[in-house]
């Protein structure tokens, strides 16, 4: 067995931090700023669809222009399409958001005609997650930001940072797919903590546990990390 091999094996016999041990390191390490519960599902929504694909700036940038343009969600669907794909540009696939903002407003009409949601705060969580995953392109992680920092729920969205970090800290198994991690991955955490979670395991994602290049050596979780799935190249 080589040495690589064999460390990789030892490693993974380790014990594994547990969610609140996580986040009490990583409060540290960065700072996690308090929980502010925006209030406004139907903006969050939006721009939540907005930021797919594409960075924070970008799709700031978008909603910029689309609540310039757009007074009110009737205005947004009273205008053509092609307005709307315009206005939000700057964020990146616009054709494709554009429709689907559309859509989704069109449903949201129809459902609750004065486009208030706030309705789901009282709901129990899974409803209200149903009913978001019911309007057209929204999926568990688009709802669960919603739900969490729109109505302060206890729903952890699941992001391609979040999804990396908690398969090589062996919180998930490596190969189970986003849906079933983020299933497996809500229900670890104690609702208080679902927000402090998300934002740390997104900072660690960015900041230390890279994709394609891991810091390990200057990682505040390394004495407990599996490390699953690391290139093999970063595990000396
Ligand atoms: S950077 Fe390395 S040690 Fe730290 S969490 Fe990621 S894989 Fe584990």
């Amino acid at each position: 067995m080589s040495t690589s091999v064999q460390r990789l094996k030892k490693l993974q016999n380790k014990k594994l931090w547990k969610p609140e041990e996580i986040i009490q390191i990583l409060d540290i390490e960065y700072s996690r700023p308090p929980q502010q519960i925006s209030k406004s599902p139907i903006f969050e929504l939006i721009l939540t669809v907005l930021s797919q694909h594409t960075s924070d700036h970008n799709s700031g940038e978008a909603m910029h222009h689309l609540l310039k343009v757009f007074p009110t969600w009737q205005s947004v669907l009273n205008s053509p399409v092609h307005v709307l794909e315009d206005a939000i540009r700057p964020g990146g696939l616009a054709p494709t958001k554009s429709k689907r903002i559309h859509q989704i407003l069109k449903d949201i009409k129809r459902l609750q005609p004065d486009f208030n949601l706030g309705f789901l705060a009282d709901e129990p969580l899974e409803e209200a997650r149903t009913w978001l995953t019911s309007l057209p392109g929204v999926g568990p992680k688009t709802a669960a930001c919603v739900l969490l920092f729109a109505l302060g729920r206890p729903a952890l969205p699941v992001d391609t940072h979040v999804e990396r970090v908690s398969k090589r800290l062996g919180l998930v198994p490596l190969q189970m797919n986003a849906e079933k991690a983020h299933i497996l991955l809500e229900k670890s955490v104690k609702p208080k903590d679902v927000y402090a979670y998300h934002m740390d395991l997104i900072q660690h994602g960015r900041r230390t546990c890279n994709a394609r290049k891991p810091k390990c050596n200057q990682c505040v979780l390394i004495k407990k990390c599996p490390r699953n799935g690391v290139p093999i190249t970063f595990l000396s």
